[in-house]
This record gives C-alpha cells, structure tokens and sequence, in this order.
C-alpha cells in the first residue's frame, strides 16, 4: 500500500478572474505534462482531479502518490499561475487557503499518539492511518506537512521497534569472575559512612573514602586512555541552552528527562520581596509565588555531556593538523530526572561523569573508537579485574529523537559497556557502567563543522560514569581492601579516614 495525499485548496487573488479562464485553463491543461511532471516516473505523481474558477479565487482539487506530493504541486503551481494572471490580467495572487488537507499512510496498526500539531483527526482502518492536516500557507511553505509525515512514519516505526534492549548485540565477552561480594554496595557504602544521602533526589554526599576513589579512577582514565590517546581537557558549559539542544539533536526527545533552568524575571529586589518577607514570616519557601517570579525554561542542567561543547567548533572549519580533535572534559556534574528509576548510587539524578570526544575523519573515528576499546579492555581486564561485556545497542540517538538519522552509516552507533552485580542474582539485569559512541556526522552537520581537506567529518564520544565505575566494582570486589586488585590498591594508597561520629 501506498501513502496518498488529497488537498483541496484556493488560491486568492486580488480580482475576479473570470476574464482569465481560457488562460488559466490552457495553463493547466499545459502544467500536467510539465510543472507536475518534473522529477515525477511517468505517470505517477499528482493529478489535478477538479478546478473552478470561485469569487476572487481559483480552487484545485489535487490527488497524489508521494512522488509529487499533493501539496508541494500546489505550491509548484503558484508562481508561474501568478504570472499568467499578473501578467495578462493585472490580478495578483493574495494568499493561499486549504480547505481540506487528507493523508493516507501504510501502518499494520494505529497510532498511539492521538495528538499531534497541525492535525486535525487521525482514523486507522484496513491496515491505513488517515490523518487530517489544518495547515495555512505559512505551514506550506515551512514544509510543515512533510515534517507532520515524517514524525507520523518515525512513530509507526518506534511502535513496532519497542525499545532500545530488543536491539542489543554482544560484541565482546570477558572471562566469568570469582565475586568476593554479594552484597547491594549502595547499602555497604551508607553503612560505612562512605557515602550519604543528600537533601535532593537522587543524589549523594560523597565522604573523603569515596571521592578517593573517584579520583583514583579519573587518574586511571588519565593515565590509561586520556594520555596514550592524546586528549587534551577542556571545561564545557553545564547549563544547556535550548539552542544548544536544538541542534545536537536532543531537542527532540529529551523533555521528560532533563532539569530544567527558570531565570528570575527581574534581579530587581523590590520585586522579590515579597517573597523574601514572606520566607521570614512563615519559614517556608513560598514556590507558587516563586513559580510566578520566574521566567520560563532557557534551557536545562546538563543531561549529555558532548552537545555544549559544540558552540566551539560551530560554522568552522577545521585546519588538518588540528585534526582528529580529541578532547575530554571532567569539569562538572550532570543531571537527570530519572523519577522512580532511581536507585542506590548507581541510578542517581545528579552524577559524575568523564566524556571523551573525537573528531576525525570516518576512517580515523571508525580506528579510534577501536584504539579506545583496548584502553578500555586493560583497564577493566587487568586494573580492575572486573567481569564485564561490550554490547552493541540501538544508536540512542535513533531512539531519542524518533528513528531519523544515520542508519545508512555503517558503524555508526553505541557500545555499552556492561558488568554483573552479583547482589541482582545469577539471573539479574547487567549494569551499563559507561558507553562509547560513533556519531557519524549528527554532530558535525547539527553544528555545521567542516574540515580543511574538504573530507567527510564524524565525531564519536565515550561516558564514563564514575558512580557506575563505583557500583560495579563494589559490587563485585567488596569494600575489603585486601580482596581489590594490587594494582588498584596501590594506586588507591592509604585510604582517608574519614569523619566520625559520636
Ligand atoms: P541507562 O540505560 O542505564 O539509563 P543511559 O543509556 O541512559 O543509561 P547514557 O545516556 O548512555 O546512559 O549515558 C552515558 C553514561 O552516563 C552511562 O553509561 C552512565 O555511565 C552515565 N549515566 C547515565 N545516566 C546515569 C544516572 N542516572 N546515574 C549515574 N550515571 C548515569
Ligand atoms: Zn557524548
Ligand atoms: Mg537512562
């Protein structure tokens, strides 16, 4: 089955065009073998089924196939109509009205989503969604009816796909370990005074033990893959502006997950406080007066570490000995609103993370993205000592921003990196500790960057999430010193001691 589109809409015009028809007929009759032909197989495309000539308006009657899609015949026929009135007739053309706007799409079932912009209903009867478009001129000509189908095929196909575990592949698989710990290493760490709730959601005060251990895998990440593979640091921004997101892609799905950013209205004391006296009348933080005080969200906290860096290269081009860029920022926390998903210290809303980013050609980020599977590999085979896996996943992206994108490029996608917590059982879900991504060009063209030599340009990053890195090993080896790895111990050193209590 095929998509099928029906418009029926007029064109205004400044006077009666009566006067016109022989011409305006001649040029439709003409118009089908060229204006609405061009680019189209032969005889497939649009047909214009009816025409009138009505009180100050022409109105068409358009069928189509997707070749010619029936409202971009429309638009094709305005210009040159134009001239055929303007010219002979002096009658200008005013502006465009649709009527009724229906589009017919293939689906094995109907669409969820029964809400969607610019769509008036949505039906689905013997295997077809027909959907009915309220759309002006000013949607026409930002192709909002293309956009409008394209996010209904993405939908059709995100129903069926289900979600991103259908999807996973196993790439590489260590060794099975002996487990010296079987016990929830949250609960452990909480127990020893290592770690501590916080005030917020999802969130830890990490002691001087566990920061000690943060850092001791950030000086292995900087030892083990930032120095072998040439990184050098940099800060990114940590409160995202919409912009931001607009072009890394995230824009399009990121919504129910990120933190958003309100800006006061005004820094104007005067206008605050009202809400400062009213804290120090009552001792309670008056939020729904705040809620009126602030404007709306510029942005959000940040939820992927790679998109604000971005701005940096953005419109450039790339000099070649610049180039592969590799570079790594540790400057900040990143947070998400993981509502009931939140658990111990390895789900939390407020995180730790390294990310490494790399640009390069698709030859040299394809190599990279291997270089960087065997750091990894020595770190978690023989610092570590860990039982993990990679396994190759459904590019995120694709499931974020609705299934658009780069399928086409191969070896484009993420590798998740993923261990056993032996507190889940034998039988429990694998942990994702960190993630390594080929982006293909969804960076480099969302942010225009382009490269001296004129040569393709991918990008690729990796996450490692130090509270992830944390709940594996503790998982696995336990808070007894004398069960990790020397070589972990001794970069370790003495532990601290931490704070006491009486
Ligand atoms: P999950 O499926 O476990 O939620 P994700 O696919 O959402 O993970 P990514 O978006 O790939 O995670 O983020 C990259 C890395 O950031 C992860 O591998 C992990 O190390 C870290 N990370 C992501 N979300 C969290 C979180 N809520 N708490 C701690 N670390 C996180
Ligand atoms: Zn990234
Ligand atoms: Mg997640």
């Amino acid at each position: 089955m095929e998509p099928y589109f029906h418009l029926k809409g007029s064109y205004k015009t400044s006077a009666d065009v009566t006067a016109a028809r022989a011409e305006v007929e001649k040029f439709i009759e003409e118009s089908k073998a060229t204006i609405l032909q061009k680019g189209v197989p032969a005889g497939r495309g649009a047909k214009i089924i009816n025409w009138e000539i009505r009180d100050n308006s022409i109105f068409f009657d358009i069928e189509s196939d997707r070749y010619l899609r029936a409202h971009d015949a429309f638009i094709r026929l305005r210009k040159p109509l134009a001239g055929v009135i303007g010219k002979a007739y002096k009658i200008g053309v005013r502006g465009v009205d649709v009527e009724e706007f229906i589009v017919k799409m293939p689906s094995k079932e109907p669409l969820h989503q029964q809400k969607i912009p610019f769509v008036k209903s949505i039906e689905f009867e013997d295997g077809m969604i027909t959907l009915s478009l309220e759309v002006g001129e000013t949607q026409l000509e930002n192709k909002i009816p293309d956009r409008i189908i394209s996010l209904i095929e993405d939908k059709i196909a995100a129903q069926s796909f289900g979600g991103k575990t259908e999807h996973w592949s196993l790439l590489w698989e260590g060794p099975k370990k002996e487990m010296t710990f079987n016990g929830d290493p949250t609960v452990e760490a909480e127990k020893r005074g290592w770690i501590k709730r916080a005030a917020g959601r999802g969130q830890w005060i990490h002691g001087p033990q566990m920061t000690r251990i943060f850092r001791t895998f950030e000086q292995i990440v900087l030892e083990e893959v930032i120095k072998p593979l040439g990184y050098v640091e940099m800060i990114f921004p940590k409160l995202v502006p919409w912009d931001v997101w607009k072009h890394s892609g995230h824009a399009k799905g990121v919504y129910p997950e990120i933190y958003y950013v309100c800006p006061p209205k005004t820094r104007d004391p005067a206008f605050w406080e009202e809400v400062i006296d009213n804290y120090k009348v009552t001792l309670e933080v008056p939020i729904d007066m705040i809620a009126e005080k602030i404007d709306k969200p510029l942005g959000g906290l940040c939820y992927a570490q790679c998109p604000s860096f971005w701005p940096f290269m953005q419109g450039k081009t790339v000099s070649d000995e610049s180039f592969p860029v590799k570079v790594f920022d540790r400057s900040g926390t990143s947070h998400r609103y993981e509502s009931g998903g939140i658990h111990g210290m390895e789900r939390v809303d407020e995180f730790h993370r390294i990310e490494l980013l790399f640009i390069g050609t698709p030859e040299q980020v394809l190599e990279h993205s291997k270089q960087m599977q065997e750091c990894y590999k020595h770190v978690f085979n023989d610092i570590l000592d860990l039982e993990w896996r990679m396994a190759w996943v459904t590019p995120w992206f694709m499931a974020q921003e609705g299934l658009t994108g780069l399928a086409g490029q191969t070896g484009v996608g993420t590798i998740d990196f993923e261990a056993p917590l032996p507190y889940r059982g034998k039988d429990g879900e694998w942990l994702e500790f960190q993630n390594l991504s080929v982006n293909g060009d969804k960076y480099t063209k969302g942010f225009n960057v382009k490269l001296q030599s004129g040569k393709d340009v991918w990008s690729g990053c990796s996450g490692i999430g130090l509270e992830r890195w944390a709940s594996t090993f503790f998982a696995q080896k336990g808070y007894d010193e004398k069960n990790w790895p020397e070589v972990f111990r001794e970069k370790v050193g003495e532990m601290p001691k931490g704070i006491k209590f009486m």
